[in-house]
């Protein structure tokens, strides 16, 4: 089959590949009809994480039809149409037990490359190195999932695939860092970023009864579309002062609830590409956005990070982020928890999903859809590809 594989820094190809197999009983394997690029991809892109290996499948992001499934999968059958969560869960661990599915204790077979640099592994993801399981993607024609006999979310209804995709990842992910940033009705909530996972933690924000959403980023179309298609304010943080605008927006005070749905490759104002590595360390992982939230946050707030980070990171200002009193609030999405009610909130007319997408590929042009989302050039906020 085809398949879209890592080979270094900058460079994915589409390759023929093994097709894959049913190895364990509760295994199924799903022909992927819509799969999607995501901002985690771009860490993997720009070379940030550890445990990669030449050949590697990526993709997280997918849905499709099952083809073939173990024998303890009585929940699917043969054609049954499903949306994948990117998190890989047993279901029956202690983690599993209390709905934290990222957190599973069983489903990463490299559990101890992760121990070892995070004192304990959370579950494996697809696609996301060898660290996090070494688990082939779902940017393929074809892919093996785990233990779906608790993961892959059954889709009857007669939506499309470009609605129901993003079920995968983003929405809930948007959806889990606005209930992680605990909001009140009424508060002051911003994003810093206003990438997919922030257009939708803009969404959610809103849903949980933000009196006031304000979202921060520099590219014109993703401000754009928070503003009039999400009824967020915006701060462009490279003609603003984001510390002066938010303060001045809020009496002195600071936004109540900081999302940080940018992670690791945050940029600075004026800096340009160029300038994302640590000219010192050559790490990637920046604390720009997180310690301006910790920043411009009100005196006892809540921080929310969504956002990736893969290495320690210097300069963090948790004087800052002690002194003022502040609750963080992170982790991969538990994605088999909010799946099933935000499917419904899609059934039940509240969002499309879909508003996100602006690039439609073949999962043969993969490599230029990587480098378009990767530059944000052309417009692009989101990649919809088809095998
Ligand atoms: P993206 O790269 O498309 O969006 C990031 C946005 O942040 C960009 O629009 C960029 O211009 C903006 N940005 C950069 N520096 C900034 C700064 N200093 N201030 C404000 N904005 C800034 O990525 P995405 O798909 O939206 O994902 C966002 C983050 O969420 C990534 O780190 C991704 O890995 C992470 N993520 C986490 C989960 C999870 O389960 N926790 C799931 C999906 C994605
Ligand atoms: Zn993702």
């Amino acid at each position: 089959m085809k398949a879209l594989t890592w080979h270094g820094t900058h460079d994915v190809r589409v390759e023929n590949v093994a097709d894959p197999e049913i190895q364990e009983s509760r295994d199924a394997i799903i022909k992927i009809t819509a799969t999607a690029i995501c901002g985690s991809d771009l860490h993997l892109y720009n070379g940030l994480m550890g445990g990669m290996q030449e050949g590697d499948v990526l993709g997280h992001e997918f849905m499709g039809e099952v083809v073939e499934t173990g024998g303890e999968v009585p929940n699917l059958n043969k054609g049954d149409r499903v949306v994948v969560p990117f998190t890989i869960a047993c279901g029956s661990c202690f983690f599993c037990h209390q709905n934290l599915y990222s957190l599973c204790d069983n489903s990463n077979p490299n559990a101890d490359m992760a121990a070892e640099t995070m004192g304990h592994s959370p579950s494996a993801l697809f696609g996301y190195s060898h660290m996090l399981g070494g688990i082939p993607g779902g940017q393929a024609e074809y892919v093996r999932v785990p233990y779906a006999d608790v993961g892959p979310l059954k889709v009857e209804s007669d939506y499309s695939d470009e609605q129901l995709l993003f079920l995968s990842d983003i929405y809930p992910t948007g959806y889990m860092s606005a209930i992680n940033a605990d909001i009140v009705p009424g508060d002051t909530v911003a994003v810093w970023g206003c990438g997919p996972v922030a257009q939708f933690a803009i969404r959610s924000a809103w849903m949980l009864g933000a009196g006031r959403v304000v979202a921060i980023d520099r590219v014109p179309e993703r401000l754009k579309l928070a503003e009039e298609k999400g009824g967020a304010e915006v701060i462009n943080f490279e003609k603003e002062n984001v510390y002066e605008k938010l303060l001045e927006m809020t009496k002195g005070y600071g936004p109540d609830r900081c999302i940080d749905a940018v992670g690791a490759e945050a940029h600075g104002a004026g800096d340009p590409e160029a300038e994302r590595r640590d000219p010192d360390s050559g790490e990637a992982n920046h604390p720009l956005a997180i310690n301006e939230m910790i920043r411009c946050c009100r005196k006892g707030g809540h921080l929310s990070l969504p956002g990736v980070y893969t290495a320690p990171v210097d300069g963090f200002m948790l004087n800052a982020l002690m002194n003022k009193s502040l609750s963080v609030k992170s982790g991969q999405t538990h994605m088999q928890q909010y799946m099933p009610p935000l499917l419904q909130t899609i059934e039940q007319g509240l969002i499309d999903p879909s508003f996100i997408i602006t690039h439609r590929e073949k999962l043969a042009d993969a490599a230029g859809a990587y480098e378009r989302f990767n530059t944000k050039s052309d417009g692009c906020i989101k990649v919809v590809m088809t095998p």
